[in-house]
């Protein structure tokens, strides 16, 4: 169902711009955005994908990832098709890049998915013992009008909301969603603007600032870097990461490493897997840069995937996978009493 965009400006000839996201569009009649998902109709902006869902499933909220907000909770997920970056990495490109991938006209775009109602989302969350909502498996920028519904009635409701997003969003749509939003992960994907352009026709300033913004706002933030071989997994620019971690969002900001797949990637299916070593190397040096809470992602077994005391380096959280046991105490560590930090209600 078309809606029409809560955030555009019109200009002169029934031009408008998308202020959705920082590309910042300015679309002619007709027209639509970079994501695909937005076009302009006689000088309005419509978004295409209004309660019109590409997945919804029930996850463990680790799986997300967050691992000091909510932790053993589920948590309801959904998406719509579409995004506003194309990460020649990205593991859900079947959905993210399917506008694009197939040069999708705007009928044949509404037509991808099923209906599901705002109040539908909120119900299942709530009859599945889900604790929060997450907003997920494709940007959800891209699917604002639909997302903001489902986040102000989650509020009425009980429920926390939760984005994975790549931080690009406009600061316009920060104020938006900061009243309703309790916790966010962003990829970082690099620390250089020319690969954020040449790998995923994004930027990395826009990206920077909504980290900062939202922590300032009391966002939960977590952080998620794809370590990608031969493109990012150099430890200066882990150190550079760190840097601005530790000092612009703070140290205990989670930060988690992740393997790259080569196999289920959009466009880099030749580039080989991350090796396990080099995970674990570039967790440790995020630690030793300062980071509290470093964690190595798609690394079954590895002792990174558990959470650690950062003053007495007790074991707190162990993972395995999805599996998680908590050893804190009300989130404070077992042996030493230091107060973790941990989301717990
Ligand atoms: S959401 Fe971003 S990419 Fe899509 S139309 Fe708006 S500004 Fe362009």
């Amino acid at each position: 169902m078309r809606k029409l965009s809560y955030l555009f400006r019109k200009l002169k000839g029934n031009k408008v711009q998308c202020l959705t996201c920082s590309h910042f569009c300015v679309l002619e009649e007709n027209q639509r955005g970079r994501c695909r998902v937005r076009v302009n109709k006689k000088g309005e902006l419509y978004f295409l994908l209004y309660e019109k869902a590409c997945s919804a499933n029930i996850d463990p909220i680790e799986k997300k990832p967050f691992y000091h907000f909510l932790p053993q909770s589920f948590s309801f997920s959904f998406a719509t098709v579409g995004c506003n970056f194309a990460c020649l990495n990205c593991q859900n490109w079947e959905i993210s890049q399917a506008p694009k991938e197939k040069d999708l006209k705007e009928e044949e775009i509404e037509r991808i998915g099923f209906d599901l109602k705002v109040e539908e989302i909120v119900k299942k969350a709530k009859e599945n013992g889900c604790q929060s909502i997450s907003y997920t498996y494709t940007e959800p920028t891209i699917f604002l009008e639909y997302a903001l519904d489902v986040m102000k009635l989650a509020k009425k409701e009980g429920l926390k909301n939760v984005w994975v997003s790549n931080g690009f969003m406009s600061p316009q749509t920060i104020d938006l969603i900061s009243p309703y939003l309790d916790a966010i992960n962003i990829d970082l994907k690099f620390f250089d603007d020319e690969l954020y352009q040449k790998m995923a026709q994004g930027r990395l300033l826009p990206v920077l600032n909504s980290i900062k913004e939202f922590k300032k706002r009391k966002v939960w933030v977590e952080l998620t870097t794809l370590i990608i071989p031969g493109i990012n997994d150099q430890e200066e620019m882990i150190k550079k990461m760190a840097h601005f971690i530790k000092n612009e969002v703070g140290p205990e900001t989670p930060w988690h490493l992740s393997a790259f797949c080569g196999a289920i990637s959009w466009k880099m299916k030749d580039i080989p897997d991350t090796p396990r070593e080099t995970v674990e190397r570039l967790c440790q040096v995020a630690q030793k840069e300062g980071i509290f809470y470093v964690y190595a992602g798609n690394l079954f077994g590895s002792p990174f995937e558990n959470t650690y005391c950062p003053r007495c380096k007790e074991l707190v959280i162990k993972r395995e996978g999805y599996f998680v046991e908590r050893k804190d105490k009300e989130g404070r560590c077992p042996k030493c009493g230091f107060k973790l930090d941990l989301i717990l209600s």
